[in-house]
């Protein structure tokens, strides 16, 4: 059986190999021409980290990355809302976040494929039809036939505009900037991932080693702030803890984002064609999570696709295993991200975290960081 990958992302390189993982190959179509990831970090949470496991590939991520023990919300100056303990960061395993450069995790997942199947570099999707059970797919610069077409292209996936042509994205009217500098993080802040909220405006880090640090900013999106250069991101941050413009005048290159998900969409698949990652439902960053559902989506796909005979079960099944946890993380991730951008956003999620008992967040994290046996 063909299985064709639109998207050398994270999702579509980690999809390949879960497949091959089940005895399935596959080819990855990437339409940039070369390996290509922006400057800047990501969070792998336990949840991910077990699939990265379960394909064997954990240690070698590992070693490139950097855990984080600490995850909290404070104000503007790093003063906690409150304290969270480590068990609630970590699985029940013990398994802490770790924080990588993309480019490190897409480099070895990359390398895992080629290894299997080289991938199709300069390859852009364009469109697709279905004939007597066969996808006809069109690319920029050729064509291919295939049983199976996996749409991992993205939040503005192609694929997914090709089935469901009246799918929307949601506009959080929030700009986020990121960078990684080269900074020594103090003593106290090392190993520790902090998100320190003002008034419509916070900014958070991680260490990605002990030399370096990746940082986002985040605030409510005026007219005014399009295309800034750090010095203009750092002035916005002038009331917040000085390390904040440090870390923001250190960084050789910002990248500049508006942040928006996927509407919900009523299905993620049609016929012989199905959606994964962010190009199903792409989520706000907010919780961290958007690349660790795809990384997830990739281990609940290979593994309902090798116990059904049938595409459309395999399919159908496939999506009822994400759906809950994907539209927890999705609503979650909004409502946090809504909160923070509220006026009186830090009060309320100080109320919120003092009276949330932390039984209740180590439940909440034990849903997020499970991930079923097959
Ligand atoms: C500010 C910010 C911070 C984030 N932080 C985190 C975090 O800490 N942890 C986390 O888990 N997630 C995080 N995310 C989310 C994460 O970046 C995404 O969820 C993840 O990159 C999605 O992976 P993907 O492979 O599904 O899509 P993408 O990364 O978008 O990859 C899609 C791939 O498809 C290719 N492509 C697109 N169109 C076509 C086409 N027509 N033909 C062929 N190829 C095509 C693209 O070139 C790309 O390589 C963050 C997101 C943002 C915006």
């Amino acid at each position: 059986m063909n299985i064709s990958i639109i998207g050398g992302g994270i999702t579509g390189l980690t999809t390949a190999l879960a497949l091959n993982k089940l005895g399935y190959s596959s080819t990855v179509y990437e339409r940039s021409d070369q390996l290509n990831e922006i400057g800047a970090g990501l969070l792998l949470q336990p949840n991910a980290l077990k699939v990265l496991e379960w394909l064997g590939i954990r240690d070698e991520v590992s070693k490139l990355g950097y855990e984080i023990t600490n995850m909290e919300i404070t104000d503007r100056f790093l003063k906690p809302f409150r304290k969270v303990s480590t068990e609630t960061i970590s699985d029940q395993e013990g398994n802490l976040s770790l924080a990588i450069h993309r480019a490190d995790l897409q480099k070895v997942l990359a390398n895992a494929v080629n290894s299997l199947q080289p991938i199709a570099y300069d390859a852009r999707y364009v469109a697709h039809e279905i004939k007597n059970g066969k996808v006809n797919v069109t690319l920029e610069k050729s064509n291919f036939q295939t049983d199976v077409l996996l749409g991992c292209d993205g939040i503005y996936s192609q694929v997914r505009k090709a089935i469901f042509p009246d799918s929307t994205l949601r506009n959080s009217h929030q700009i986020c900037w990121r960078g990684i500098s080269a900074y020594k993080m103090p003593q106290e802040l090392q190993r520790k991932s902090k998100e320190m909220w003002g008034k419509r405006i916070r900014f958070g880090f991680a260490q990605l080693s002990p030399e370096q640090v990746y940082w986002f900013a985040v605030k409510s999106r005026s007219d005014q702030d399009k295309n800034l250069n750090k010095e203009q991101v750092s002035q916005l941050f002038k009331n917040f803890t000085p390390m904040v413009s440090e870390l923001i005048t250190a960084a050789d290159y910002i990248h500049e984002d508006e942040l928006s998900d996927v509407n919900r969409l009523d299905a993620w698949s049609q016929q012989n064609v199905c959606l994964l990652g962010d190009a199903a439902h792409a989520t706000t960053p907010n919780m961290g999570q958007g690349a660790c559902q795809g990384i997830e989506d990739a281990y609940y796909f290979a593994n309902t696709f090798a116990r059904n005979s049938q595409i459309s079960d395999a399919f159908s099944r496939f999506e009822s295993s994400r759906r809950k946890k994907v539209d927890y993380v999705v609503n979650t991730s909004w409502m946090l991200g809504k909160i923070a951008h509220l006026g009186i956003g830090s009060i309320l999620m100080k109320g919120i975290s003092i009276l949330t008992p932390d039984a209740v967040l180590q439940k909440q994290m034990k849903q997020l960081y499970e991930i079923d046996s097959f």
